[in-house]
């Protein structure tokens, strides 16, 4: 019974173990099923990546078969590992299955670069390699004896982060390398044609302005005289067009060049300040000038084109200006200094102002602005444009603010250099731009001192003495250092006045002459400089004398000179308007030149009378760019009688004679020292375009531009002959 219960027991349990054992075969069936689902998934996504990546690959091919570029990548020890089909157009000696097993990147261009570039190309691949930038740079390959521009990127290849290689393009670009230097000739070539043009249109433009010139001087007939006055003034208005373009041509061309040499900043200030007092006319507008007390005198610079651009502001400042001022600031920039010198110069003016709109065209060639409100404003568009481009030649930049309706402010930078700390010191200018009515009074006479004058120019010795005049001191003129030794020995003085540049013997040789004769040690000598130097007292001291004094002389610093360099003892002052004489030269003192010296009282012109004729002043149309009546009064302390002599004296003169045959001799030395004299007799008789003129000529033969002499002298000569037959015409009304 037991055994028969035990087996029933076994088989139950064998029938447990079956059930269990099926299950378990169930569950490793459907485990299986999920097994081979994956699989097949597996499968499939591997055939699919296998599908993507061969497509990809087929991408990578079609790229580097039909891309135009040569790109070539490289392994991080730049072997190639990849090229583009193009590479194989320029025959290299590599095939392609060389190229993929890997070859230098070096060796790989080796036929297309040269030694040199190949240096340049390599070093720049090893830069990128290591982690820095590349802009894409040009260079000019030859293959089999054609020229190819490239232009060349390398770029980076990064896998994870990790530099693997780089990436190089060479773009071919020779078709717009070509196209554009076609386009550049195209422009030079139409720029040359303008400045050659412009060089022909001058000639005749110029006979023509000094046709009409002639037929205003002889004909009496009043018509025609008006249209010969309309002719001229059309002929100007075209010849400065002409110049613009000039300019502007020879920028384009790239042959405007920036010609530097030593210049004095006070002087170059002057002369422009005094052309925009010209330009200013009757306008009643405040011209200020305030110029940083320490900036270096002597500065190293193109002095020419500084003056052009700041006449061009200062000209759209007086046009663009009807009520208020205009003013020209000059200070050092000290946030730069690498050895040279930066200054910035704004011109701000209370005039029509620019819309902001239009402010960024105002830059652009031949833009005028606001033009229904300019219409009858002269201009090309041109001045602006040109300035910025001189600007940038000498390393700064022209800025412009402004304010519709309130005024503008043009400010500009220039690298400029001095090895001179002297300084320009304090230039005084007038506040106002009404000069000749601030008539100078003399505060005080002198009778009893006595004043050599030492000029080998007749006017300039005219000018010196008129101007003392009213000072009633003894005056003895010397016309050279020989004859000033002469009568430096036979006389006693108060004071020197020495011209500094003379022929034979200049100022600074006379004055150390006198030095070693009887009271020459302590005889104050002030040197008489057309330079006119501010805050060079100094550099003069140096030289040997006591004070400078400019030319053409200011009635008040001739009297502070006075002040500082008289004994006290002689000045005796005066009740007010007592001393208001002006003995002009001819007006009977004939003894001037004799040794003892005259008392210059006898024959004076009154200062009422200078005044009055001063506010009735009358200009002859057109005449005021030869003659500038203003600045001449100006000179002349504004006395209307004294500056007629004056006028009369330069016209009856032989210095144009001196000078042009000093011209043909080719005696520079002395024809440097004659248009010195005539720069500052020119503007002390108002004639500034021709002191300018002469002035530049100066500078020309001090740089031994001879050249420049040559092609300019014959100008110089026209303009004199066109101040003196103005003079003598007797149009000039004041
Ligand atoms: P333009 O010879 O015609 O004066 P510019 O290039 O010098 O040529 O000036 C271009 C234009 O910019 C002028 O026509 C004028 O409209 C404007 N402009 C220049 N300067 C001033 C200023 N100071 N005030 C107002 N407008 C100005």
């Amino acid at each position: 019974m037991d055994a028969i219960s035990d087996a029933a027991e076994t088989e139950s349990q064998y029938q447990l173990e079956i059930k269990k054992l099926n299950r378990e075969i169930r569950r490793l069936k459907k485990d299986n099923e999920l097994l081979r689902i994956l699989n097949d998934q597996v499968s499939r996504t591997q055939i699919y990546i296998q599908k993507g990546s061969n497509q990809r690959i087929f991408y990578i091919r079609q790229l580097l078969k039909s891309s135009p570029y040569i790109l070539i990548l490289t392994d991080s020890k730049l072997q190639t590992v990849m090229t583009s089909e193009v590479y194989f157009q320029y025959e290299n000696g590599y095939d392609k299955e060389e190229l993929k097993r890997g070859v230098p990147l070096r060796s790989a261009l080796r036929t297309l670069l040269s030694e040199e570039q190949l240096d340049d190309f390599m070093e720049k691949c090893q830069r990128v390699l290591r982690g820095g930038e590349m802009e894409p740079y040009l260079v000019q390959a030859y293959h089999n004896n054609e020229k190819y521009d490239f232009q060349i990127t390398i770029r980076q290849m990064l896998q994870n982060d990790e530099i693997i290689g780089l990436n190089i393009i060479f773009v071919e670009m020779t078709a717009i390398i070509d196209a554009l230097e076609r386009a550049k000739q195209a422009d030079t070539a139409k720029s040359n044609f303008l400045a050659n043009m412009s060089h022909e249109i001058r000639t005749p433009m110029n006979a023509i302005v000094g046709m009409s010139e002639f037929i205003l001087r002889d004909c009496d007939n009043p018509k025609a005289k008006s249209y010969a006055s309309m002719i001229r003034s059309s002929a100007k208005t075209l010849l400065s067009i002409i110049n613009d373009i000039l300019d502007f041509s020879k920028i384009e061309s790239g042959k405007m060049e920036i010609a530097e040499s030593y210049y004095r900043f006070s002087s170059m200030i002057n002369d422009v300040v005094t052309l925009a007092r010209v330009r200013l006319h009757e306008k009643p507008i405040k011209l200020i000038v305030d110029v940083d007390p320490s900036i270096p005198d002597r500065q190293f610079g193109d002095e020419v084109r500084i003056k052009q651009i700041l006449i061009n502001l200062l000209g759209n400042a007086v046009k663009f200006t009807h009520t208020g001022s205009i003013t020209i600031k000059v200070e050092p920039d000290t946030r730069y200094y690498d050895g040279q010198y930066h200054l910035i110069f704004s011109i701000s003016d209370t005039g029509i102002g620019i819309r902001s709109l239009e402010i960024k065209n105002i830059f652009s060639t031949f833009v005028q602005v606001d033009t229904k409100r300019n219409r009858t404003v002269q201009g090309t568009g041109l001045g602006l444009p040109i300035s910025r481009e001189l600007v940038h030649m000498m390393g700064g930049d022209l800025r412009v603010e402004s304010e519709y309706g309130k005024g503008s402010t043009f400010t500009f930078d220039i690298r400029t250099r001095s090895d001179d700390p002297t300084p320009v010191g304090n230039m005084k200018f007038d506040q106002d731009n009404v000069p000749v009515a601030d008539v100078f009074r003399a505060t005080f006479t002198a009778p009893d001192a006595s004043i050599l004058i030492v000029d080998d120019n007749d006017l300039n010795l005219q000018v010196a003495m008129g101007l003392l005049s009213p000072y009633k001191c003894k005056m003895c003129s010397a016309t050279s250092g020989a004859d000033a030794m002469i009568k430096f020995s036979t006389g006693r003085y108060d004071l020197v006045f020495m011209d500094h540049m003379m022929p034979v013997m200049d100022g600074v040789e006379t004055t150390g002459m006198l030095r070693k004769m009887p009271f020459g040690e302590t005889t104050p000598v002030v040197v008489l400089t057309a330079n006119a130097m501010k805050g060079a007292a100094e550099e003069y001291r140096a030289l040997g004398f006591q004070d400078f004094l400019s030319k053409p002389i200011d009635p008040g610093e001739l009297e502070e000179i006075l002040l500082r360099h008289l004994p006290n003892n002689l000045i005796v002052r005066e009740k007010a308007g007592e001393q208001e004489t002006c003995n002009y030269p001819g007006g009977g003192n004939s003894g001037m030149n004799g040794a003892d010296g005259v008392n210059a009282s006898a024959s004076g012109v009154s200062a009422e009378g200078g005044v009055s004729a001063v506010v009735n002043q009358t200009e002859v149309e057109g005449s005021d760019d030869l003659i500038d009546v203003k600045t001449g009064l100006r000179y002349s302390m504004g006395k209307p009688d004294f500056y007629r002599k004056m006028l009369e004296i330069f016209a009856s003169g032989n210095h144009l004679k001196e000078i042009n045959d000093l011209f043909l001799a080719q005696n520079w030395e002395n024809y440097m020292i004659k248009v010195h004299a005539l720069k500052g007799i020119a503007m002390t008789i108002g004639a500034v375009n021709l002191s300018e003129k002469a002035k530049k000529l100066e500078q020309a033969v001090r740089n031994g531009s001879i050249d420049y002499v040559t092609a300019n002298h014959d100008d110089l000569c026209e303009l004199y002959q066109r101040v003196v037959d103005l003079i003598n015409s007797g149009e000039l009304q004041f």
